[in-house]
């Protein structure tokens, strides 16, 4: 999965008052803090020092720069000084992609022993920074503050946090969704404006008639189906089971077939995100599993029974988190079977094939057994348990007037046993702030069954992206309780009517 290089540019407002020695100085201190961040290894995308903003015409010009720079994912502002922030409205007004305003100081600690008024003057973002932040505020503007001194550790990671964020924002409108079939019949939560989605997020959603798709899996050369056989053969354990294994290799090779298949669809189309469902499967064989649990391994995004909210948001979650070392996976999830024995109670997390085997534990193995579903032969499907660690679960509904994003941490534990029997990946997890309350929470705030998960985000980056494209969003973690919860849904219901 190929990411752009993107950049960040820094600029630091000021104004012509405090004299050229003064600016030099803020020039000097900014470009220490750029190349600081740069050498740090922490953050995620190069940070570019652009030249001191002191003027309306500077400031505006170097905002539209920023806006119609392709690489540039975001603006990190800082005021060293006072800046009058009446300079800065036409820029903020015009300027369009995400915005950071770090409230930091070059100095960490007081001279105590030579301070005097000269320093003060040119040292004085605790006075420039609240100039800046009215506007913005006033504005109503979505941006991140982040405080405190730009060598902390608590600043770097909350910056490589928000520029991936900024990935988020920049990159949601990229994002188009190709579905083979309608939302499944009479289902409520997978359904959703489409219109709405795209002045939102910037999502394009098409649907093709699956016969479409099959052409292109039927087109695939033999030669090709064998060698994408060969490698899974390589890559994964056979669990055949007792299944004559010629059969068993044939049942793999139609999901071969099918990845090749899909992939070249999705690639001449351009599309990074693919919707399936199980009632549509035209003239396919089986129900793609394997097919398309690979595909999302490869940074698709997916989402079944034509739910494209999910497949967007898995592809979104993926883009985000394409360039973050040792991370741990993302996969659409859907909500199966509780275990409610007291003290290990969890949720029993699968979907009838389509698991991405981004988020698994150990070995992989290929299964082929019958499924019911779909009516076709019995598909071949990759099966594993996944990761232990904290994660969020994430599901955007169509409130009818709105959409909201629920965004609940997770915790991923190993089942106590193993499920011999269970022929797909799973992961199993308990929600925050505690079973019963995190399951009340989800429920009350409509969330649904299927959602995009990830190891790899936090609940404030998600928050924040939702933030910046203009919607509710709801978070259930270690602070969540339930009459706190009521009343913000309540609020929420006016607040974005
Ligand atoms: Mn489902």
């Amino acid at each position: 999965m190929e990411t752009k290089n993107y950049k960040f540019w820094f600029c630091t407002g000021s104004q012509d008052l405090y004299g050229d020695e003064c600016l030099r100085k803020v020039a000097e201190h900014s470009a220490k803090i750029v190349e600081g961040l740069n050498a740090s290894g922490r953050l995620p995308y190069e940070v570019v020092l652009k030249p001191t903003l002191i003027s309306q015409a500077s400031i505006r010009q170097t905002m539209n720069d920023a806006n119609n720079d392709p690489m540039c994912a975001g603006v990190i502002t800082w005021m060293h000084t006072f800046s009058p922030a009446k300079m800065w409205i036409l820029g903020l007004k015009e300027y369009k992609k995400p915005l950071c305003h770090l409230h930091t100081q070059f100095n960490k600690e007081i001279p105590y022993e030579t301070i005097d008024m000269d320093f003060m003057n040119e040292n004085q973002s605790a006075h420039g920074d609240r100039e800046y932040g009215h506007i913005v505020s006033r504005m109503g503007i979505e941006r991140k503050i982040i405080v405190g001194h730009w060598t902390s550790e608590s600043v770097m990671n909350k910056l490589a946090d928000w520029m991936i964020t900024a990935i988020g924002i920049i990159e949601s409108s990229h994002i188009r969704v190709c579905r083979f079939g309608d939302n499944m019949n009479n289902v409520a939560v997978t359904e959703g404006d489409k219109v709405e989605a795209q002045i939102k997020f910037g999502w394009e959603i098409d649907h093709y008639c699956v016969n479409d798709l099959v052409e292109y899996v039927n087109a695939v050369a033999d030669g090709d189906v064998e060698a994408l056989v060969e490698e899974y053969y390589s890559k994964y354990k056979i669990i055949d089971e007792g299944r004559d294994l010629d059969e068993f290799r044939r049942h793999v090779a139609v999901q071969a077939r099918q990845e090749i298949g899909i992939e070249k669809f999705l690639v001449d189309n351009n599309y990074q995100a693919v919707v399936t469902h199980f009632g549509m499967l035209g003239g396919l064989q089986q129900l793609p599993g394997l097919a398309i649990q690979r595909l999302m391994e490869k940074g698709y995004g997916f989402g079944a029974e034509g739910d494209w909210k999910v497949a967007a948001m898995v592809r979104l979650m993926k883009l985000m988190t394409a360039g973050k070392k040792d991370k741990k996976g993302t996969s659409m999830m859907e909500d199966y079977t509780y275990n409610l024995v007291p003290g290990k109670e969890g949720i029993l997390q699968a979907h009838m094939l389509e698991v991405c085997p981004s988020i698994a534990d150990g070995d992989i193995g290929i299964k082929v057994c019958p499924l019911s579903m779909g009516n076709r032969e019995d598909p071949a499907r990759l099966v594993f348990t996944s990761k232990e660690g904290s994660g969020i679960a994430t599901s955007l509904i169509d409130l009818g007037d709105r959409f909201r994003l629920l965004i609940n941490a997770v915790n991923c534990k190993k089942v106590e046993k193993p499920m011999p029997k269970l022929p797909v990946g799973t992961a199993f997890w308990t929600p925050e702030p505690s079973f019963e309350t995190g399951l009340e929470s989800w429920i009350l705030a409509g969330g649904a069954h299927h959602t995009a998960f990830t190891y790899d985000l936090t609940v404030e980056q998600m928050a924040d992206w939702a933030a910046a494209m203009g919607i509710e969003s709801v978070i259930i973690d270690k602070d969540t309780n339930i009459r706190d919860l009521k009343n913000e849904l309540r609020w929420n219901s006016i607040a974005y009517r």
